[in-house]
């Protein structure tokens, strides 16, 4: 199979910010013959999205990108070439979104407690019918100029050991690559530098994650440099697991991370897209 593949990216079903069938003419635009929609802990922007991408003719891959918990930290999973109606993936997604909820309340909790009103209705109204994300507060935090930037919004409160952080139990890890498995799908490990693991923890972490049956690795992400390609495609063929290439696109105001603006997968790897039935 030929073409250019983009197997991570998201709508306003979660954080991202075009609806379902925009994200997909802007992937066609973008020269991308083969999308994955993977909102966050959802699948509701699916259905819209086939529908436009049938009509533009452009391959839409179903997915989902998982929050899951292993050894007390947070991980992202992509489920690629699911089943987006799967009966036991929609009732996970279902508790996982429940979590979001509750970590919501305690996030705006917290910043209540810095003097900072209202969060909650606003994350809640911005959300609309999609996912709450921490990216929602921190443009909220933008929005009340608390801090200029998302990334501030992160570093001065939303992040691990800042004031607002929350910390969360997702999914087990394992359990949810049994789901995306069980809805016909590829578990891949989504942007897998972003958790800043020592050696021994990515050995430690890839060991089970390819016991319980995930399968890939994101080799190439949205800013990754060559080095990082490298160090990414090493665990790869180390630990068996085929490659995907994802974006990780939001939204076109990020100038940054743009659809299908990828590197190739190094021609050691194999192409996770191999694996789709
Ligand atoms: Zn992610
Ligand atoms: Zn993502």
């Amino acid at each position: 199979m030929t073409g250019k593949y983009d197997l991570h990216s998201h709508s306003t079903v979660s954080d991202g910010a075009l609806s379902p069938p925009e994200l997909v003419q802007r992937a066609y635009e973008q020269g991308v013959t083969a999308l994955a929609i993977t909102d966050h802990d959802t699948t509701a922007g699916f259905g819209e999205a086939n529908g436009a991408a049938s009509k533009i003719g452009i391959r839409l891959i179903a997915g989902i990108e998982l929050s899951v918990s292993w050894q007390n930290k947070s991980f992202h999973v992509v489920g690629l070439n699911i089943d987006p109606y799967n009966p036991a993936l929609l009732e996970a997604a279902r508790t996982i979104q429940a979590i979001r909820i509750e970590r919501a309340e305690r996030i705006a909790a917290k910043l209540e407690k810095k003097h900072i009103p209202g969060a909650l209705e606003a994350v809640v109204r911005a959300a609309g019918d999609g996912m709450i994300t921490r990216t929602h507060f921190a443009d909220f935090l933008v929005s009340q100029f608390h801090v200029s930037t998302q990334q501030e919004a992160f570093d001065r409160y939303l992040a691990k050991g800042k004031p607002a952080y929350a910390a969360t139990e997702w999914a087990e890890m394992e359990l949810a690559i049994n789901w995306i498995n069980q809805a016909g799908g590829v578990a891949v490990l989504a942007h897998p530098l972003r958790y800043k693991l020592t050696a021994n923890w990515m050995k430690k972490l890839l060991t089970v994650f390819r016991s319980a049956g995930g399968q890939g690795i994101e080799v190439v992400t949205g800013r990754c440099n060559a080095d990082e390609i490298k160090r990414v495609a090493d665990y790869a063929a180390r630990f068996d697991l085929a490659g995907s290439a994802g974006s990780d696109f939001h939204s076109p105001a990020n100038a940054w991370v743009e659809l299908g603006r990828l590197s190739s997968l190094p021609a050691n790897i194999k192409p996770v897209w191999e694996l789709f039935g």
